[in-house]
């Protein structure tokens, strides 16, 4: 599933295509997604101007000249791919924009939404409605946003008693974190995943706070430099969950003592862990 990484890489990947390019057309093939698609979506888009794309959690907000925003989640199993020639759609391919060549450009680009299991979701609203778009409302803050920080990250977990496994993917305290980087940022601080999130303050606050932080950039640093321009021959935007010391790795030795990896489930999700270097 994307997480913050994964997300930021395709918005990055989608800069080049969509900012400051008209939309010549858009296919759009369902009424609805995870949710109904928004009324009159291929014509309210149709001739609009991109202005800028930004990311928020796990969102790709893209910002059109007529006001509105085109709000791109990716679900359980969404991903975008890019051409520079009209593609074969495929039975999952659900909506594409048709971009229209850059001045100076003969190409028209491409951009598919594929979502197999259609968890994913489109929203098209006005750019005075974003604070409070229902997947946008409640937020907690963004952890590479300039703002984040280890008191920061204490106030928001101060007196629960959930695992800060737990807390860490509640998207109401902090941003676009899900299970992959939730589990390698606690190893990398230090810190079980079943400790009490009201716990993390001082010393751990700080550790978890930069081991979240140095996570989500090498996950972005790696999807922006796997692949040139991210994105590969047959239009997929590379992503590569790459370097991780925890996750998927229970029985194998841990990267720091060599004691094996463990792992739990909570909430439903899997957890990864070193019982000898996260207290
Ligand atoms: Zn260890």
């Amino acid at each position: 599933m994307p997480e913050l990484p994964e997300v930021e890489t395709v918005k990055q990947a989608l800069i080049p295509v969509l900012e400051n390019r008209r939309v010549f057309s858009v296919f759009v093939g369902r009424k609805n997604l995870r949710w109904p698609l928004p009324e009159n979506l291929a014509k309210r888009l149709t001739n609009k101007v991109f202005t800028h794309l930004t990311r928020r959690g796990k969102y790709v907000l893209m910002h059109l000249d007529s006001g509105e925003v085109l709000l791109l989640h990716l679900g359980m199993s969404g991903s975008v791919r890019i051409y520079q020639h009209k593609p074969e759609l495929g039975q999952h391919d659900h909506f594409m924009l048709e971009m229209a060549p850059q001045i100076g450009s003969g190409s028209r680009s491409y951009m598919v939404l594929n979502d197999p299991r259609r968890f994913g979701w489109i929203d098209l609203f006005a750019e005075s409605a974003i604070l409070g778009h229902k997947l946008l409302v409640g937020m907690g803050p963004e952890p590479l946003g300039n703002k984040f920080s280890a008191a920061l990250l204490e106030a928001a977990f101060k007196g629960r008693s959930a695992p800060v496994k737990n807390a860490l993917l509640n998207q109401a305290l902090i941003a676009g974190i899900g299970n992959i980087y939730a589990n390698e940022a606690l190893f990398l601080s230090g810190i079980s995943p079943r400790r009490k999130a009201g716990t993390i303050t001082g010393g751990r606050a700080d550790r978890l706070a930069t081991a979240i932080v140095t996570t989500l950039r090498a996950a972005i640093e790696d999807g922006g430099t796997s692949l040139r321009d991210h994105v590969q021959p047959g239009g997929e935007i590379g992503y590569f969950v790459q370097r991780l010391a925890v996750y998927g790795q229970a029985g194998k030795p841990c990267p720091k003592c060599s004691s094996l990896i463990k792992t739990i489930v909570q909430s439903g999700r899997s957890s990864f862990y070193c019982s000898r270097c996260q207290r």
